[in-house]
């Protein structure tokens, strides 16, 4: 039995597959007989392979949805962002879904709820941070496969919120589908209408810059890192900051390796920055910094003491990575109880899980040079 379909150019054939294989419709895995393409890797389910190349469902959207291949969508009835090799696109307005969620409502289940214009204003907002409208979505859940064709179509933007640069999988999201922005929610709530002495540009106040499709590169004044659509900006000086790095707090600590204060900093800074001493850039460790004369290195590549006794704690103190103990936000120095940078070295001891700022011990240890 042989079919052609909408979305293929060749000919597909009901048959077993030879090996694991996903339906381009739904995306699932396919098990027993299905629709194959005998010259690449294009299947579907009998089911799914059914689905018309257009939809007209009034009590789901008062216009016809059409069939579009090899698009990136919110779906407007699941609101998430996803990669979809078939969605289906209103004909009259800003409307998409995908193709799982278009299979629930041809087949009248009732998870599908229906959303009137209302509930749609309801998930679009307007905020600081871009020129256009957001739309609330959902990057989850997705496959890595996915992942990468979205960020292969978004080239050279990546899958990561604007303002901590984190992934964003399984979290709230707002985006601006044409322009790639997409920023989580919570650092969207969090974002401050100016950034006061911040550590890379202490002098002057910076302010929110939306911008997008800019021309020429705009390159971040801490990291030295592209910066895509929001950055913190000194219109007095002409430089701009990543949210993360305009409020990054860190250290600052003498060392006698070098004649000024060196500012601890971990990786969301130091990606591609080399050790001067040892002469690699290790991505996940941090730095000792001089910004001033472009002096960096390792807080194991200089004489720090990597495991000792000390006299305000019993056990021995070990220098330590930068780790993360649990999942709380809130990280502190159990010497001097202030807060504490979870991308910086600390001493640690096991037994207690007692965590320090290097300087607050070694400050107890011997004089400061
Ligand atoms: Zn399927
Ligand atoms: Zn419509
Ligand atoms: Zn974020
Ligand atoms: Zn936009
Ligand atoms: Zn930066
Ligand atoms: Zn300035
Ligand atoms: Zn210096
Ligand atoms: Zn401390």
């Amino acid at each position: 039995m042989e079919i052609q379909h909408f979305a293929y150019s060749g000919k597909l054939s009901f048959r077993e597959a030879d090996g694991e294989i996903e339906c381009v419709g739904c995306q699932d895995v396919i098990n027993g007989p299905a629709y194959i393409s005998e010259e690449d890797n294009f299947a579907m389910h009998k089911v799914c392979a059914e689905m018309p190349p257009q939809i007209q469902k009034d009590a789901f959207h008062p216009h016809p949805l059409k069939f579009k291949l090899i698009d990136v969508i919110v779906c407007d009835a699941c609101s998430r962002l996803l990669f979809s090799y078939i969605s289906y696109r209103c004909m009259y307005c800003d409307f998409n879904i995908d193709f799982r969620c278009a299979k629930a409502i041809i087949n009248d289940e009732n998870n599908i709820e229906k959303r009137d214009d209302e509930d749609l204003q309801r998930t679009r907002t307007l905020h600081f941070c871009h020129p256009h409208q957001l739309t609330r979505c959902k990057v989850s859940p997705m496959t890595e496969f996915g992942e990468d064709m979205i960020e292969n179509i978004w080239e050279p933007n990546k899958l990561k919120c604007v303002a901590c640069k984190w992934k964003l999988q399984d979290t709230q999201t707002f985006m601006c589908l044409p322009c790639k922005f997409i920023i989580h929610e919570s650092c969207m709530n969090d974002l401050p209408m100016q950034v006061q002495s911040s550590l890379f540009h202490p002098h002057h106040i910076l302010h929110p810059r939306p911008f997008f499709n800019a021309g020429g590169e705009v390159r971040c004044y801490a990291c030295r890192k592209k910066v895509n659509g929001f950055s913190f900006y000194c219109n007095k000086c002409d430089v701009d900051l990543h949210v993360s790095c305009a409020k990054y707090r860190t250290r600052a600590t003498k060392h006698s390796c070098h004649p000024h204060n060196l500012l601890q900093l971990g990786k969301s800074i130091i990606k591609g920055i080399s050790c001067c001493a040892c002469g690699r850039k290790n991505y996940n460790d941090s730095l000792f910094s001089c910004r001033k004369c472009d002096f960096n290195v390792h807080p194991k590549c200089i004489p720090l003491p990597s495991s000792f006794e000390h006299k305000r704690h019993l056990h021995s103190l070990a220098l330590v990575s930068p780790f993360a103990e649990d999942d709380s936000e809130d990280y502190y120095c159990d010497m001097c109880e202030t807060e504490r940078n979870p991308e910086i070295h600390v001493y640690y001891c096991v037994e207690c899980n007692y965590i320090a700022h290097i300087d607050c011990v070694l400050s107890e240890v011997r004089q400061p040079q």
